[in-house]
């Protein structure tokens, strides 16, 4: 059984979509293993997304992170990586699929509503970047 991270971001949250996006986990077959609720600190923010700061747009990335409390869950099922990058869409809405979260409650590429790991390393490292094992279940 696959786990990967799932990271509502402040605007999903500030919309009061957080049971809809985990409905749509649980609707698709995924099952929420652990959840919370979490206001990130910019050097939190900065440690979780340390790939991208050579990027132009890292700092405004941290700052949107930090704007507001996230909601953080791992989820567990089949293909669970793939599948929630599916669920999730583009990274840009304006590209998303219709029907995916970002094309439904996205506003822009920077404010894009959910993160999910990209690959199955990757995911251990973000679930153990924020949950410990027993709180996992
Ligand atoms: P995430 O990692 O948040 O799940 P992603 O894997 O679809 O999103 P990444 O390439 O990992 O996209 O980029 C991380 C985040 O940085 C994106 O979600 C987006 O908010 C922001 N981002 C990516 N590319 C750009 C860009 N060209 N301009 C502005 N922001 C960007
Ligand atoms: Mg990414």
């Amino acid at each position: 059984m696959e786990r990967t991270l799932s990271i509502i971001k402040p605007d999903a949250v500030a919309k009061n979509v957080v049971g809809k996006i985990l409905t749509r986990f649980e609707d698709a077959g995924l099952r929420v293993a652990t959840t919370k609720k979490i206001q990130l600190s910019q050097a939190d923010a900065e440690a979780f997304y340390a790939v991208h700061k050579e990027r132009g747009f890292f700092a405004d990335l941290v700052s949107f992170m930090i704007s507001g409390p996230v909601v953080v869950s791992v989820l567990e099922g089949e293909n669970a990586m793939a599948k929630n990058r599916e669920l999730m869409g583009a990274t840009n809405p304006k590209d998303a699929v219709a029907g995916t979260i970002r094309a439904d409650f996205a506003d822009s590429i920077d404010a894009n509503a959910v993160h999910g790991s990209d690959s199955l390393e990757n995911a251990e490292i973000e679930i153990n970047f924020f949950f410990a094992q027993r709180e996992i279940f």
